[in-house]
């Protein structure tokens, strides 16, 4: 899969569309105290009943993102391009 280095897309900050430039995807660090995160440290620290694993079903691949930085505002969003797949995105520059 292929995308552009610069794209017209929607920024909901500007309310408006603006040319905004593409990078790779960066995962935002999370401070661990989400409270998914919280009962799965006491579930495993021993302080609930038997923890037992959870079976999930395969997934084909994965969605794939890209961080997108608005000229005029600065701010930076994601977007999924495409539906779940095993190919890597390119950025043409
Ligand atoms: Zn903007």
């Amino acid at each position: 899969m292929k995308i552009a280095g610069e794209i017209t897309a929607y920024c909901r900050f500007c309310n408006k569309h603006t040319k905004q430039s593409v990078r790779p995807y960066t995962k935002k660090q999370t401070s661990g105290l989400s409270i998914g995160t919280r009962r799965h440290n006491r579930a495993i620290s021993g302080y609930v009943g038997s923890v037992e694993p959870k079976i999930h079903p395969k997934k084909l691949g994965k969605k794939q993102k890209v961080m997108l930085k608005c000229a005029s505002c600065g701010k930076v969003t994601d977007r999924v391009i495409g539906m779940r797949t095993k190919k890597k995105i390119e950025i043409k520059r």
